[in-house]
């Protein structure tokens, strides 16, 4: 909680502390109120959710009267709380089959941590004691499966890869393949995300899909989505989830941004929580979303 207090601090003030500051003015105005949603919109919470906790706050403001910095304070988490969800069930599950490693496919546009992410994911579950697989299936990237490669080195997880260019689906086969020949726990498979057609990407991401589920249930499909990216990373969410069924959500590049509010409005937009946080580039910078630890460190 202290180091993710310690990233989103230097980025994230200016939602949670913002906030609190201007509940705390005297009088809370209309000119304050219009301050307050445009904290929450620049943030990018997204239109309809702002609307909703604008009211909200209003409401217990009111009926609260005087306020004492501590009561402001509890309210603001709870309705921050409420916006990011706590009923959600966001551990990344790796355990469908009794004899089968459990599959977790990686997706999302070029650039926004998808490789990075697998690497990471990695190293956490071979910390935890499971065996891990790579399926370096980005073949559209040029470096994508050296970098991948480099984690699964550093981490002890083999690599599965073809030639550049390759086959995406058939390397997904073989190291889901290889995973039960290894008796692994988890194969990880990053994939490509080139966006440029929608049936491209349809193609070979259900391809790859299709692939993996002929040695049995792939268990995640994590999207990966660069914090930074506001409204487009919305759209560019939207697509994949017509693609494929996404499962949980990674939300990268929360530590160089403001806008942690893209929290709140893509688990609106897709209806699927985010399970993961990005905080930097190096190996120890993903972590859980933990919707209490996430709002403590916004507020500060
Ligand atoms: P891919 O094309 O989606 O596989 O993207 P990469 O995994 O290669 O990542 C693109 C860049 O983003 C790299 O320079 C990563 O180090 C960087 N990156 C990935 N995740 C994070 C993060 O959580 N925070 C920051 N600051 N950078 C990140």
């Amino acid at each position: 909680l202290v180091r993710l207090r310690a990233r989103l601090a230097r980025s994230q003030n200016s939602l949670g502390k913002g906030l609190l500051t201007l509940l705390s003015r005297e009088h809370l105005d209309e000119d304050t109120w219009e301050e307050i949603e445009e904290t929450l919109l620049i943030a990018d919470v997204g239109v309809v959710p702002t609307q909703e906790l604008v009211d909200r706050l209003r409401e217990r403001v009111r009926v609260l009267g005087t306020r004492t910095p501590a009561e402001l304070r509890s309210l603001l988490k709870e309705e921050l709380l409420t916006l990011v969800g706590t009923d959600f069930d966001r551990a990344v599950r790796t355990e469908s089959g009794v004899d089968t490693p459990g599959v977790v496919m990686v997706v999302g546009v070029n650039g926004t941590g998808k490789t990075t992410t697998t690497g990471k994911l990695a190293r956490v579950l071979v910390a935890d004691g499971r065996s891990v697989v790579l399926g370096a299936a980005d073949t559209f990237r040029a470096a994508a499966a050296d970098q991948l490669q480099t984690w699964g080195d550093r981490v002890g997880a083999r690599t599965i890869r073809g030639p550049e260019g390759g086959d995406p689906a058939s390397i997904a086969y073989d190291a889901v393949k290889e995973g039960i020949a290894e008796g692994a726990d988890v194969v990880l498979i990053d994939t490509a995300g080139r966006l440029h057609t929608k049936t491209g990407l349809m193609d070979e991401l259900g391809k790859v899909k299709r692939v993996v589920e002929k040695h049995g249930p792939l268990d995640e499909v994590l999207l990966v989505l660069d914090a930074t990216t506001g409204q487009n990373g919305l759209t560019q969410a939207r697509v994949f989830a017509e693609v494929v069924d996404i499962t949980g959500i990674v939300l990268t590049k929360l530590d160089g941004t403001a806008k942690g509010g893209i929290v709140v409005a893509v688990q609106r937009e897709l209806g699927v929580p985010v399970k993961l946080i990005g905080l930097g580039e190096g190996p120890d910078d993903l972590a859980p979303f933990e919707p209490e630890a996430f709002v403590d460190a916004l507020i500060g």
